[in-house]
């Protein structure tokens, strides 16, 4: 058995969630427009560098994007597994998550030697 306090972890994983909703919220607000109304702004002899700068911020915001909503949806199932008493388990294995590294990302589905093989391919 793990020693696991679910409740804290339920606690941030919600605060998460909140925060990632509110994320991916503002990113859609934020984009519907052109690029136009932010080159406007820029100062002229740095003009072609801050429009690539723009354009660049514009790429990550859409790829941080598409991680907030499987992020959010690893939240979801991570909460899941906090109701079905199975938190903190590896959901590959069955093995045991360290807390630290529950800690670090409180989503994690995974135990270090099943992430790194699904990561290595
Ligand atoms: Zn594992």
């Amino acid at each position: 058995m793990t020693s696991i306090d679910t409740g804290e972890f339920r606690d941030a994983l919600m605060e998460e969630r909140q925060r990632v909703e509110h994320a991916l919220a503002t990113l859609r607000d934020e984009h519907p427009g052109s690029l136009d109304d932010e080159v406007e702004e820029v100062a002229n002899d740095n003009h072609l560098a801050e429009t690539a700068t723009a354009t660049l911020g514009r790429e990550i915001d859409y790829t941080l994007g598409e991680n907030s909503e499987q992020v959010l949806g690893e939240i979801d199932a991570a909460l899941q597994r906090i109701e079905d008493g199975t938190y903190g388990t590896c959901v590959n294995c069955g093995g045991e998550i360290p807390v630290a590294r529950l800690e670090a990302q409180p989503w994690a589905s995974l135990c270090i030697d099943c992430k790194r093989r699904a990561e290595g391919g």
